[in-house]
């Protein structure tokens, strides 16, 4: 068992406030994505749970028993990281089993954890060579081996797709989603990729500067973001967002006119996604052309709205031309509305 709480930690150096009171609990074998943009908090937290930098305040409690006083050695952790710092002198097969090598694990032993960790991470033709002769990827999964090969409880991995190319990432990000299937191992994986955060987690928490704003399963922090700042973090492209007035429940704003929402009178920020809208011969929305972008599967179509870019997706066939006028059909059962000054969700 090695669930995992955080209670209340906080890490400050000064008056600066790195982490702010980050309380969670994270269920033993769960996958969990921690999530925000540069500077938000992500590796601090980690490095906390890690023992590699101390909390100022707040409990750190793994399978029951509080470890901030203990030595990362002894906290039965795994980490990796972006830069897998492989041994350069050692042969694939020894870097894997280094670490059984550190931690006295009985010689016997080693052969067999090293081929069945080789085996996950599909390195068992790679097991003579020098990290020299691999490539990016392969030396990713030497790292996730080495990790692996510890059995460790947890597993802390710290935007370990990053030095990969984009086709790379894809699979290497598929293999640690199904590795972790297997393995059955409490991970938190750190990550300002949405995407990556989508695909991995069980749930996701969404930082910003040190608070955590959302703690959901992608599922529910994509359709119930809890505002502005997850709603334009989460999703590609990002939400759109418009300022407008409330009156007798029309949202109105420039070019933008939608009657039929079922909220108090009064400014707001109203958000929909550009997959949920589409192009109409007659909508809610009715404004010019700003970019016409063909995505392949789809078109997508950027208009001037509310003072802002509002995106929509349209048939892979749709052309318009720049400043032209396009209509798009926003229903009031799309739209999210967020309290325009503090960007709070309202309903
Ligand atoms: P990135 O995605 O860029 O790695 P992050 O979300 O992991 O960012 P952290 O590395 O946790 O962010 O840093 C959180 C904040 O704490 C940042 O503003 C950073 O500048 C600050 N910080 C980190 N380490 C120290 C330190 N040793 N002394 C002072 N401030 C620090």
């Amino acid at each position: 068992m090695a669930g995992i709480e955080l209670r209340d930690v906080s890490k400050r150096w000064g008056k600066f406030t790195g982490v702010d009171r980050f309380d969670l609990t994270i269920r033993d074998r769960e996958f969990l994505v921690l999530l925000g943009p540069s500077g938000c908090g992500k590796t601090t937290t980690m490095r906390m749970i890690a023992g590699l930098e101390e909390a100022t305040e707040g409990d750190i409690i793994i399978g029951g028993r509080r470890v901030n006083d203990l030595d990362p050695k002894d906290r039965d952790i795994a980490m990796v990281f972006q830069s897998y710092a492989l041994y350069p002198n050692m042969s694939v097969y020894e870097n894997i089993r280094f670490p059984l090598k550190i931690r006295k694990v009985p010689a016997a032993e080693h052969e067999a954890r090293v081929r069945r960790a080789a085996t996950m991470v599909e390195l068992t033709e790679f097991l003579d060579r020098r990290p020299s002769e691999l490539s990016g990827g392969q030396r990713q999964r030497v790292a996730l081996a080495r990790a692996i090969v510890r059995q460790p409880a947890v597993f802390l991995m710290d935007e370990p797709l990053s030095n990969l190319d984009a086709k790379l990432r894809v699979s290497t990000r598929a293999q640690i989603k199904n590795l972790s299937h297997e393995l059955k191992v409490t991970t938190i994986y750190v990550t300002h990729d949405q995407i990556e955060a989508m695909t991995l987690a069980d749930r996701v928490v969404v930082m910003k500067r040190g608070l955590i704003q959302q703690v959901g399963t992608p599922t529910e922090i994509y359709d119930r973001p809890a505002n502005t700042f997850v709603a334009s973090f989460i999703g590609n492209p990002a939400m759109n967002l418009m300022n407008g007035t409330i009156t007798d429940g029309v949202f109105q704003a420039d070019n933008v006119r939608i009657p039929g929402l079922d909220a108090i009178d009064g400014p707001v920020t109203l958000g929909f996604r550009a997959e949920d809208a589409a192009v109409a011969p007659v909508g809610q929305i009715a404004a010019p052309v700003y970019t016409m972008e063909l995505l392949g599967d789809a078109t997508m179509i950027t208009v001037r709205a509310g003072g802002a870019l509002v995106a929509v997706k349209a048939a892979k066939d749709f052309r318009v031309a720049i400043d032209d006028r396009v209509d798009i059909a926003v229903p009031p059962g799309i739209c999210h509305l967020f309290d325009s000054t503090t960007g709070e969700r309202l309903y």
